[in-house]
């Protein structure tokens, strides 16, 4: 594992959460919302309506500009996301998951949560001077973010769909040549 699983969890949902923002807009709906939550296992408050799912659209554009900051930049963005980090920022061991940082208390609402964590997270992405994990995808027509946690730093796709169409295309290129 390159980082801590829960800075690995608040990177991948960020990502997801940024993403979902691209044509077509993914994140539409408060099941949509619903599965989010259940995937990236979110604790404490949810309150399931409309406003919250506004919430955390609205949020999405500042994570994708957080992610895709160059390393200094991002820098001056984190203090920003971290200053309503709770004063009893503490360690937990919950539902199977070993000990990790809840920096915010749980009745907050979500998006500022997931605010507050992604910041966390980019604190230790930051620190590891690992920003090259983070980019923009690599087919022209898309302007996914990328988060590349494996070993080779092979992962130049938001997606497989990105992914495949770029093999299919590079294939077509090689058959004509
Ligand atoms: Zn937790
Ligand atoms: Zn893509």
């Amino acid at each position: 594992m390159l980082f801590a699983h829960d800075t690995e969890m608040a990177l991948l949902a960020a990502v997801r959460l940024a993403n979902s923002a691209d044509e077509p807009d993914t994140l539409d709906t408060v099941e949509a919302l619903d599965a989010f939550y259940e995937e990236f296992s979110y604790t404490g408050r949810h309150r399931r309506t409309r406003e919250e799912l506004d919430e955390v659209r609205a949020l999405r554009p500042t994570l994708r500009t957080l992610l895709t900051s160059e390393r200094d930049e991002a820098v001056r963005r984190v203090s920003r996301g971290t200053a309503r980090c709770s004063a009893s920022s503490a360690l937990t061991r919950h539902d199977g998951w070993d000990w990790h940082l809840h920096a915010v208390d749980d009745d907050q609402p979500l998006a500022t949560r997931i605010a507050v964590e992604t910041a966390m997270a980019m604190i230790d992405v930051i620190r590891a001077d690992e920003m090259s994990r983070l980019s923009v995808c690599a087919d022209d027509e898309c302007d996914g973010v990328v988060l590349d946690l494996s070993r080779n730093r092979s992962r130049r796709f938001c997606s497989t769909t990105c992914g495949n169409r770029n093999a299919v295309a590079a294939y077509r290129e090689r058959q004509r040549s």
